[in-house]
């Protein structure tokens, strides 16, 4: 059981949590977004993420901390927090990016744990290997085996009360990643990035990001507090949210800041390109496009970083929002809308709706049907699962609608899709008080139709007639043969 780390409220597997970090004497609550600070370009002071943003906790770089004489001498002799002037909790990375980048590092994983602990970090980070996607697996499996042997490395260091990452790698393979992530859990290592997704958000891959996701909560425990490394966009906060992430790491809001691109939730402007600020944070509310392409490069920066970072935090608290109303997916489902590579990220997501379905509350505020997808929402699957222990006797009228001839029944149920048949009883709970359009389209009715077949199989002794509003033959076939059909008036 990791104490440091305490679920609060959950939607889908998404969750607010609440990650206690001892060596800064500070909790942070999750789904946090850290700044990544470099800390020889500081776009916005730290001091400033801190009272301007709310940041609670931010990261930084210790090899190049350690690999910048001046830096390194006043970070040992400061330390990281009055260096950089941020009280919250850092974190520091170790130079695995750079190991990828350039083939080799001068120091080895208990030097620069040591190292970090030295300089006051909070979570500090063994050297693992960025395997990318896409890479054969032989050497897929020969870079895990080497992050695998940095986790033992950091496992053996005495690193006080700092809190250590546990980096889960495997590139695009699943099993890999959820093998990975089932030993990271067995360390008693305290945060569990799961690394070398960038390449897949970069080039829009987020069904794969999500199933690298996904593969890796299989191998992790609830208590496994999981950091999405290099996620910083906002455009798929709510998405990988809800696929179990807790912890986010924006260098974005810089990086973008620096070639003129503005971040919004629907993805990425060019300044040039922009007439209007499609948004109302301090930078925005005061300027307009045109003011801000005649300031000078470094003024233009960091305004533009900082509605980057406002946009940024805007949208982690409307993920947390989500969370605690109970409407995440609608926000998934939103975002979603946003680009059609957001759309493939959310069909993956429901790919795993029983992985989600095991972390998604029973019940929750509301359930609005938005979208085909909605039909596949891990509630669905949960009612039908439900629907099977219900055994109602006699005959039995499954109907949309009214009563549609004059026969007495034993029991008259519902049938809504998606949800398909349920006693009037249930009406009133979640999420069969699901509001849904009047207008059905095929997916909900095919979902509608496995719950009745559910039902039904379920029930062999039982007679029952279905009631059905026009639905296709694509959700009639999967209606059970013994089940009488009668089709209502329609009228719509
Ligand atoms: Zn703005």
């Amino acid at each position: 059981m990791r104490d440091h780390f305490e679920v609060r409220r959950g939607d889908a597997a998404g969750r607010i949590g609440r990650l206690s970090v001892p060596r800064a004497g500070v909790t942070v609550e999750t789904p946090a977004l850290m700044p990544v600070v470099n800390p020889n370009i500081r776009t916005i002071p730290p001091r400033e993420l801190e009272s301007e943003f709310g940041a609670e906790i931010l990261i930084t770089n210790s090899y190049i901390v350690h690999s910048t004489d001046d830096l390194r001498e006043r970070a040992v002799e400061e330390g990281l927090h009055d260096l950089l002037g941020f009280d919250g909790a850092i974190v520091t990375d170790s130079g695995s990016f750079q190991l990828a980048e350039y083939g080799e590092i001068d120091v080895t994983t208990r030097e620069i744990l040591d190292f970090q602990h030295e300089i006051g970090s909070d979570v500090g980070t063994p050297i693992d290997i960025p395997t990318p996607p896409d890479v054969g697996r032989e050497r897929a499996e020969r870079e895990l085996e080497q992050t695998e042997a940095a986790l033992r490395d950091a496992e053996a260091a005495d690193t006080g009360e700092m809190l250590v990452n546990a980096p889960v790698q495997g590139s695009t393979y699943p099993d890999l990643r959820e093998a990975a992530a089932g030993r990271a859990d067995a360390t008693d290592l305290d945060v569990f990035p799961v690394g070398a997704v960038v390449p897949l958000m970069n080039s829009y891959r987020y069904a794969e990001m999500i199933d690298v996701v996904a593969a890796a909560k299989r191998g992790l425990g609830r208590d496994a507090p999981v950091h999405l490394f290099g996620a910083g966009h906002p455009m798929m906060f709510a998405l990988a949210v809800a696929a179990g992430c807790d912890l986010f790491d924006s260098a974005a809001y810089a990086i973008y800041a620096r070639d003129d691109r503005y971040l919004t939730v629907r993805g990425t402007e060019h300044l040039e390109d922009l007439e209007y600020f499609p948004c109302s944070c301090a930078v925005c509310a005061a300027h307009d496009p045109e003011e801000l392409r005649g300031y000078g490069d470094e003024e233009r920066e960091r305004l533009l970083g900082e509605h980057n970072l406002h946009v940024s935090f805007a949208e982690t608290r409307r993920v947390k929002q989500a969370i605690r109303s109970g409407n995440l997916l609608e926000l998934v489902e939103s975002r979603a809308r946003s680009h059609p590579a957001m759309l493939d990220g959310y069909r993956a997501l429901l790919d795993h709706a029983d992985q989600l379905e095991r972390e998604d509350p029973i019940s929750k505020g509301s359930f609005f049907y938005l979208s085909e997808e909605s039909a596949r929402r891990p509630e669905v699957r949960r009612h039908h699962e439900r629907v099977t222990r219900l055994n109602p006797e006699g005959e039995v009228l499954l109907t949309e609608g009214g009563i549609p001839s004059g026969d007495a029944y034993d029991a008259a149920w519902r049938v809504v899709p998606p949800f398909g048949p349920f006693p009037r009883a249930l009406s009133e709970t979640y999420p069969l008080t699901a509001e849904v359009p009047d207008r059905s389209d095929r997916r909900a009715q095919e979902a509608a139709a496995e719950g009745v077949r559910e039902l039904v199989e379920a029930n062999p002794g039982t007679e029952f007639v279905l009631a059905h509003d026009d639905w296709p033959a694509s959700a009639l076939a999967r209606v059970p043969d013994r089940v009488a059909i009668e089709t209502l008036g329609g009228g719509r």
